[in-house]
């Protein structure tokens, strides 16, 4: 396949800022009032306090994949209205640093980035042949990320707690892939409806889904007592 349309249909034309070779120096005086600068910060805030992203962070160190910042983030102007993704080919979260202007917003957008590379850890996650693989990441994100958990008081109202949230789940994970492969909406819903149950009763490394972040630090401890035993055996 040729480069152009390769990046095309996976996504690629979403973040013009990768395989641009390499980028101008800004002066560190300058560097203090741009977007990136702002963005560089509140990533580092949502490492060290949102427990979502501290439980992966953690998560992935014990399945031997210590995430470093500076190598593994990457905050760029991307196009659109993303806010995020998760770049295979060099293993790094791409932060939408024109996009992401509020601290929860980072949180979640670093955790759902997060939950991608846990999967691309621990399962070898077959990103660009099947389909399968990347609905069902793009569902656990979904689900465990607190994307759903901060929606519209209507649509919960309509449906209730419990459906309200796989509503939400199913439809973010369709927007997901839709976003960066080239294929039908019958397609996608298909593939995201042949893996629904399966992924989304999968809550690793959370146990069960987090409703907000009492949950999730509770989580958070959890695996980090679970840790601190199995290295005591
Ligand atoms: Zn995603």
């Amino acid at each position: 396949m040729d480069q152009s349309k390769q990046e095309k249909e996976y996504g690629y034309e979403l973040f013009p800022e990768r395989n641009t070779g390499p980028k101008n120096e800004k002066s560190f005086v300058k560097s203090l009032f741009t977007s990136q600068f702002k963005c560089e910060i509140m990533l580092k805030l949502a490492m060290q306090t949102s427990p979502y992203a501290k439980l992966l962070l953690s998560a992935m160190n014990s399945s031997g994949c210590k995430v470093i910042r500076d190598r593994h983030f990457a905050c760029e102007d991307c196009d659109g209205s993303v806010s995020g993704g998760f770049d295979v080919a060099s293993s790094q979260i791409v932060l939408c640093q024109n996009n992401i202007h509020q601290q929860s917003h980072m949180n979640r957008v670093v955790t759902h980035e997060l939950i991608h590379a846990f999967d691309h850890c621990r399962a070898h996650v077959d990103w660009f042949n099947n389909l399968r693989h990347l609905a069902c990441s793009e569902i656990r994100a979904a689900n465990l990320s607190g994307d759903c958990s901060f929606s519209s008081e209507v649509s919960r109202f309509n449906f209730g707690m419990k459906q309200h949230h796989q509503e939400c789940v199913r439809g973010r994970a369709l927007r997901s892939i839709l976003a960066v492969r080239k294929i039908s909406a019958e397609k996608a819903q298909k593939i995201v409806d042949e893996v629904f149950d399966s992924c989304s009763n999968d809550h690793a490394p959370f146990g069960r889904i987090p409703h907000g972040s009492k949950d999730a630090e509770f989580a958070y401890r959890d695996h980090e007592s679970r840790d601190r035993y199995n290295t005591n055996l």
